[in-house]
């Protein structure tokens, strides 16, 4: 197994988004990229400029940011080379390891731009370095730039930001203080490619949570309409439990939340997400933890409150 901590640099369309190519907003102009061991020692790098041919300007955003100039990106390679290329360097059994989750879902989307798509199948289970520096250091919802966790943690700067290979290169320094421990539990999935069939469906166990992403279906309603979205299970014993605060939606229709009672182990608060998947078709993450009686209290009180808002507005 390597680790592959990697960087994309992208271009968007320079005239604005009413001209973009739909399928491909952004175009990676270059990748970058550290290959680590187990032990996450260094084994390699691996650094690819991309000649781009679907938006040759770069828009002003992209250049102001980024240390390369349209004369330069003509020294590229086509995309389809770097990123053979690059697979290459990943080899076998990669983990990889980004800061956020954007690069990832992008990567992917240019594969199969080009027809390539086949060559890295999802879902895919990665490392969020922005994530675990957040959850290691600050506290879960923290979201820092990767500048500043390289300054938290005095790592040495010697390179300017938003080179590819230089942010690379930072984002497996961050990760090497990160706990093992840490980033083993607290993995993150990508979803550009969603499961499918039921067959493909996935279950992520974590210490305080469980996630499960479901298949595809056709329309947002029949997503809530499966009982197999919408059981409730606790957490520790995995039975179905009787529900005791119904599914009602959250936030603009998009969330949906319950609560169930595990006659063992406790109040259950079950959360369902309903995503729009790149085929146009929508599946579920649904989130089951425990919690409190307190927090159940809490969970009903916003379930009367959401309805009597909804009944207002009626009148
Ligand atoms: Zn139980």
């Amino acid at each position: 197994m390597s680790y592959i901590v990697f960087d994309l640099e992208w271009n968007q369309c320079p005239y604005g988004k009413q001209a973009e190519n739909p399928l491909l907003p952004f175009e990676i102009i270059e990748i970058g990229a550290v290959r680590l061991n187990e032990a996450r020692e260094s084994t390699g790098s691996f650094h690819a400029l991309v000649k781009p041919c679907v938006y040759r300007r770069l828009h002003y955003q992209t250049s102001r940011v980024i240390g390369l100039s349209e004369e330069d990106l003509q020294k590229g390679i086509p995309f389809t080379e770097a990123a053979e290329a690059f697979l290459e360097f990943c080899g076998e059994d990669p983990v990889f390891c980004t800061w956020g989750t954007l690069d990832l879902t992008e990567f992917q989307r240019n594969l199969r731009f080009y027809d390539m798509l086949d060559r890295l199948p999802g879902p895919i289970l990665y490392e969020d370095v922005q994530k675990l520096f957040a959850i290691q250091f600050e506290t879960r919802a923290d979201r820092r730039s990767l500048s500043y966790a390289v300054e938290f943690l005095n790592l040495p700067e010697e390179e300017a930001y938003h080179l590819a290979s230089a942010d690379a290169e930072y984002t497996a320094r961050v990760f090497r203080r990160i706990s093992p421990v840490i980033a083993k539990k607290n993995y993150s999935v990508d979803c550009f490619q969603n499961p499918k069939t039921r067959d493909e469906e996935l279950r992520l166990k974590y210490d305080t949570y469980e996630k499960f992403i479901s298949r595809e279906y056709e329309a947002r309603e029949d997503v809530m309409n499966d009982a197999h979205v919408t059981a409730v299970h606790c957490f520790l014993c995995h039975r179905n439990v009787k529900r005791v605060i119904r599914f009602f939606a959250d936030g603009g229709g998009r969330n949906y939340l319950a609560a169930g009672l595990c006659p063992d182990h406790g109040y259950v608060k079950c959360k369902v997400r309903v995503r729009e998947a790149q085929s146009g078709k929508y599946y579920a993450i649904r989130t089951t933890k425990m919690i409190s009686e307190e927090e159940m209290q809490r969970l009903r009180a916003k379930q009367v409150m959401l309805r009597v808002k909804k009944q207002n507005r009626r009148k």
